[in-house]
């Protein structure tokens, strides 16, 4: 249930109303939004439904919510939620390109992939160093030493580094060396790693499974959400279908899909959708076209030494050629729009619901 608030309801309104929630035993999760705040109460809503709260000064009208889930529902925070990490900004009509290596190999060619992304433009540095190979024979990572060359690295070139977290065993440590969590395709349902990166205070990428679907991610979301993060962006990276051609379908409906109904971020991932890198750039442009509030893309100084994912990997150069690409449609997005993707699901949205 959503209880809103008229547009001049004072702070001690707010409070009464949060008071009386919290007293019949539910949490509440306060969005103040331009125009007007918006209390969601979260728990068994059988229990709140017979309170008259839209008998309480200052309350324009309580809504119940139809998705089962809540804190991801843009009904709960009807604007764009913006997560900030390092003076980077990713939502609310930023675009952010991430960019950098599948893993993290050594000091040298993490450097060199990393000054070549920034120099294209990219603001955030990706890189491994618990890698979810499908052979136990491949390249695993590096681990903590890892983790170490990607904060160094990142520290050097003043870029905020993102990293993938595995176990529940990797959040402490990777929380140590990385600005954003990343929770993979594989783990996109493992309840208890999402309970644990919701317990940090880490900016959480949460990519969706591979045989999930848009719903389950935000299911999945709403995990890390509930502990108290709310610093979450979501992942399309490619589901799996029939087809053979590439390495997943990326599934670009889902972006404006889940959107229209959650306020969260969404990040694309046209790499590990395409598995060549020939098809990245058109992937990672129809992801922006379609409302992706940024990209994350695997780039190597030398794919063809790459110790993972070397054949979908990006070159620095051709990687600069992309970001130019997608800032103009981002641009053209703004111009014709005012705002890119988001807002514009947000007001739909709105109009909808209310
Ligand atoms: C990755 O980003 O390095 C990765 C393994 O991606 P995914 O979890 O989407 O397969
Ligand atoms: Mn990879």
């Amino acid at each position: 249930m959503i209880i809103v608030m008229e547009e001049n309801a004072p702070d001690s309104a707010i409070e009464r109303v949060i008071r009386r929630v919290e007293a019949a035993g539910l949490r509440t999760h306060l969005s103040k939004g331009i125009e007007r705040t918006i209390i969601g109460c979260i728990g068994d809503e059988r229990i709140i439904s017979q309170i008259p709260f839209a008998a309480m000064p200052f309350v324009e009208k309580v809504l119940p919510v139809l998705s089962p889930f809540k804190i991801a529902s843009r009904a709960f925070h009807p604007d764009d939620s913006v997560v900030e990490v390092g003076g980077v900004r990713i939502g609310g009509g930023a675009l952010t390109l991430m960019a950098g290596p599948c893993a993290v190999e050594d000091a040298e060619s993490l450097l060199a992939s990393a000054k070549g992304v920034r120099e294209a433009g990219a603001q955030i540095l990706r890189g491994g160093a618990f890698k979810p190979r499908t052979s136990p024979y491949d390249f695993q990572g590096l681990g903590e030493e890892g983790l170490k060359l990607l904060s160094e690295t990142g520290k050097a070139l003043g870029m905020p580094t993102i990293t993938e977290v595995r176990t529940l065993a990797h959040v402490p440590v990777a929380e140590k060396y990385a600005d954003i969590l990343q929770v993979g395709a594989r783990n996109m349902q493992n309840f208890d790693l999402l309970r644990e990166v919701g317990r940090t205070r880490k900016p959480v990428m949460l990519k969706r499974g591979m045989a999930n679907t848009a719903h389950e991610l935000l299911m999945a979301a709403e995990y890390i959400l509930a502990e108290g993060n709310s610093a979450v962006m979501l992942c399309e990276r490619g589901i799996r279908t029939f087809e053979t051609s590439t390495r997943f379908t990326l599934d670009v409906s889902a972006i404006p899909v889940v959107k229209q109904s959650s306020h969260l971020p969404v990040i694309v991932d046209p790499s590990h959708a395409a598995g060549k890198a020939s098809l990245v750039s058109a992937l990672a442009r129809a992801g922006v076209a379609a409302g992706a509030d940024g990209v994350i893309v695997e780039v190597h100084a030398s794919p063809e030494n790459a110790l993972c994912d070397g054949q979908q990997a990006l070159t620095p150069a051709e990687f600069a050629g992309l970001a130019a690409e997608l800032k103009a449609i981002h641009g053209i997005l703004r111009e014709k729009h005012g705002t890119p993707g988001g807002a514009r699901a947000a007001e739909r949205s709105a109009e909808a619901r209310w």
